[in-house]
């Protein structure tokens, strides 16, 4: 745990990198060796253009949320910044926790002003004057040199009264997550904040009407933000041009498993599956490649020419998630990973809803009789897995509830994992 951010960074030092520029080069403790590599050019540009033109800059760019769902981020700052009521608030979610990702940590070890930089921009273009910045208990390294970053800015009057001297007030409070993963989920971490049970509420309504406190709120992921600073350093058009489609701009992905150099890497979006395997020197005898995490999907060695975009994995029948990718040689065995990921669900699970609290249990205890079993008794439980998974699905309140048959639907259908 204590090995510098770089060193998850295969990547660390390539000059052509949008997202990762910075890390490993720039001194994360350091205000004035990020001010000498770029940093705050965009708030200046952000105060140029004025809330309404930062909007139209993050919309114009086809910027989407990075923490796995792909929502347009200049709709959702649009939508805040128009609410009649306030205060307003911003909401950066660093409780990163799916299983295998770990992107937002090396941002904010490696490059903690770039965030704090980026919620300044956030907070300007959607009318909030306070950012909560929600953070993954397990993440020490992060919450020091971001207590260290903020504190720096507030001194040099980057965060506070009167930034930049612009009139604009504004400042970050840290609050710590403490182990679960479902207050990664935005409703839950609002209640988390307010010091309620890490529960998630129904949506609608969604967060820009009512979010944090009840009130008009901005959540975004970390690397959603990280995004703001190129877009109006380089341009929203400039920026549209890296990426495909309407998966526009660079991404990171995190890799590990069965691969010689693990880590994060930055890719533009568009390249396939098997080129970022290849950077990262994919093993021989691959038997599975995990995308999206716990809630995604299995695909198999014959599928790497996947392009890694939000569209073209779904048409491929998967999902890219937050840019988790694990790979599995045929040494890992396939019925006790995915037990593994059946008893994460089930610990996780908030149990709020029935379809959830119950299926996370029913789903772990067939995946154990089928570990144990063969023949006709495997063929039982996998249908009532099926039906099971369908009900999960279909009838669960939240993210976690409705995706955590994925991985193991996919591994039986596309894997042929009991065959
Ligand atoms: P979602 O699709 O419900 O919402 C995505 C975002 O868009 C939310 O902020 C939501 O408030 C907003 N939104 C959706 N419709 C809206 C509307 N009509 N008006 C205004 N805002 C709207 O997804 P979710 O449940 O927030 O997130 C699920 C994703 O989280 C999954 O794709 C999964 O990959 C990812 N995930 C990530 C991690 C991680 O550690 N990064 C962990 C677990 C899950
Ligand atoms: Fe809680 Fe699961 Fe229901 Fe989500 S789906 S609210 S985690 S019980």
């Amino acid at each position: 745990a204590e090995a510098p951010a770089a060193m998850a960074v295969p990547q660390a030092g390539q000059d052509n990198l949008v997202l990762l520029r910075r890390i490993g080069v720039v001194d994360p403790l350091s205000l004035d060796d990020y001010r000498a590599h770029g940093g705050y050019t965009a708030l200046r540009r952000a105060f140029a253009l004025g809330p309404a033109g930062v909007i139209r800059e993050v919309t114009d760019s086809g910027l989407v949320g990075r923490g796995g769902a792909a929502f347009p981020t200049g709709r959702k700052w649009q939508a805040t910044a128009s609410q009649p009521d306030h205060p307003h608030y911003l909401v950066c979610n660093a409780d990163e926790s799916e299983p295998g990702t770990f992107k937002d940590r090396v941002v904010m070890e490696g490059d903690p002003y770039a965030l704090v930089e980026a919620m300044t921009i956030a907070g300007y273009a959607t009318g909030a004057h306070k950012g909560y910045l929600y953070l993954r208990g397990e993440y020490p390294r992060a919450l020091d040199r971001l207590t260290h970053a903020i504190e720096q800015a507030r001194a040099r009057g980057l965060l506070g009264d009167d930034v930049l001297g612009q009139g604009y007030a504004f400042d970050i409070e840290i609050r710590r997550g403490a182990g679960a993963y479902i207050c990664g989920e935005e409703t839950a971490l609002f209640n988390s904040i307010e010091g309620y049970r890490g529960e998630p509420r129904s949506k609608p309504p969604f967060p820009v009407e009512k979010g944090l406190f009840g009130k008009p709120t901005a959540e975004n992921n970390v690397e959603t933000l990280v995004n703001v600073l190129p877009i109006l350093t380089m341009g929203a058009q400039a920026y549209a041009a890296i990426g495909t489609g309407r998966s526009t701009g660079p991404k990171l992905f995190c890799v590990s498993g069965s691969v010689d150099r693990p880590g994060i890497y930055e890719l533009p979006f568009g390249a396939t599956l098997g080129e970022l395997l290849e950077l990262a020197g994919v093993r021989e005898r691959l038997r599975a490649v995990l995308l999206g995490g716990a809630a995604g999907g299995f695909v198999r060695p014959d599928e790497l020419d996947i392009p890694l975009t939000f569209e073209g994995t779904r048409e491929a029948g998967t999902t890219l998630g937050s840019g988790v990718v694990m790979a599995f040689d045929d040494t890992v065995p396939l019925p006790r990973l995915l037990l593994r990921i059946a008893e994460f669900f089930r610990d996780e699970s908030c149990g709020q809803c029935v379809p959830c609290r119950v299926g996370t249990v029913r789903q772990e205890e067939a995946l154990h009789r089928i570990a144990e079993r063969t023949g006709a008794a495997a063929a039982d439980d996998i249908a009532l897995l099926r039906e099971v998974g369908r009900a999960m699905r279909d009838a669960s309140i939240c993210g976690l509830g409705q995706t955590a048959w994925n991985a193991v639907e996919s591994a039986i259908d596309r894997l042929g994992a009991y065959e």
